[in-house]
């Protein structure tokens, strides 16, 4: 008897263990969703590449990558769609061709949901010309099923429709029909900047403040400034993943690609945690008000003149040789770099 006892205690211990996911701790309940082992950048052959990569992190959160054949930025943009309205962040830059890319993709979401029409919100991480390019193509399109509700990549246009009262001090919030988002100012990088926090899947959107890569500061004190808000504001909320608009790390720590780089074999995840925002303060903090250069794992802490249009002659130069090279071979990339 107490043999049987036994057996049916351990036959019990390992169901438990097969199903061993319990609601606690907080973050449980999060719309979960799946990240791809790797993006498609640039290559190896640019004939073979699509315009927009289309990524599902799951039925009500779109990830699009722009390739690297039309723009060595590659940005991302993202698509969240509310029970009421969708919102896209950014898009895209330089001949990145938008438009017909994001239609597909709404398309099927309201064919997938029994829907004939939505209002798209269009909205900006910040105003650089590499998240802003595609917006007259965006504000052009004239579709019965898309209903665009642009906001100026401004902090007087973002201010008055996320309903931010005292920028950058207090954060802003949309309701998207079940769907909340709060929108945080993160000025710094550019004089208009948001971070977007998104409680049904614990996404974090931190646009060109945080990535892995060169995070170039223009406003040394006001970058700080905002990097401090955005973890104060994360008090007590669970962060599933961090995700930014570039990719510019190799998977070799401490290891970036060349400036203007359209290829990147082995390049470095998206996704970041609460744990690198932690590690950009601390060595914004290190700095002690006096920026420099300071390269870590995942990322480098890149001051720029604020004088300076772009990044300075210098990385033009990299940018220039970078491009010469790898553009006439674009159609057959070498497999490693
Ligand atoms: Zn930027
Ligand atoms: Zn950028």
């Amino acid at each position: 008897m107490a043999r049987i006892s036994s057996l049916l205690l351990a036959i019990f211990l390992v169901t438990v263990a097969a199903d061993a996911q319990f609601p606690q701790p907080d973050g449980g309940d999060l719309e979960p969703g799946a990240l791809p082992a790797a993006w498609t950048t640039g290559g190896p052959k640019c004939m073979e590449v699509p315009e927009w990569q289309v990524h599902e992190y799951n039925p009500n959160l779109f990830i699009l990558r722009q390739s690297g054949c039309t723009d060595a930025e590659m940005p991302f943009l993202y698509l969240f769609f509310g029970k009421d309205r969708g919102l896209l962040w950014d898009t895209g830059s330089r001949r990145g061709n938008l438009a017909p890319a994001l239609q597909h993709v709404v398309h099927d979401w309201l064919e997938r949901n029994h829907r004939d029409q939505i209002t798209l919100i269009v909205t900006h991480s910040h105003s650089h010309e590499d998240h802003v390019f595609g917006d007259a193509a965006v504000q052009g399109i004239r579709d019965p099923a898309i209903n665009i509700q642009f906001v100026a990549p401004t902090v007087k246009a973002a201010s008055a429709f996320f309903g931010i009262e005292n920028w950058p001090s207090t954060p802003g919030q949309v309701d998207l029909g079940q769907r909340q988002l709060n929108i945080i100012p993160v000025p710094g990088h550019d004089d208009y900047a948001i971070a977007l926090y998104d409680r049904r899947t614990g996404v974090l959107l931190t646009g060109d403040n945080l990535y892995p890569g060169r995070l170039y500061v223009k406003d040394f004190a006001m970058f700080k400034a905002s990097t401090e808000r955005l973890i104060a504001f994360l008090t007590g909320k669970p962060v599933a993943h961090i995700l930014g608009n570039h990719i510019e790390q190799t998977q070799t720590p401490f290891k970036d690609f060349p400036i203007g780089s359209i290829y990147h074999p082995n390049e470095h995840c998206l996704e970041l945690t609460v744990g690198t925002l932690l590690e950009l303060e601390d060595g914004l903090k290190s700095m002690q008000g006096a920026p420099r250069r300071l390269a870590t794992r995942d990322f480098t802490i890149w001051p720029v003149d604020p004088k300076e249009h772009g990044l300075g002659p210098q990385m033009d130069q990299i940018f220039k040789e970078t491009q010469a090279e790898q553009i006439p071979n674009k159609w057959n990339q070498p497999a490693h770099r």
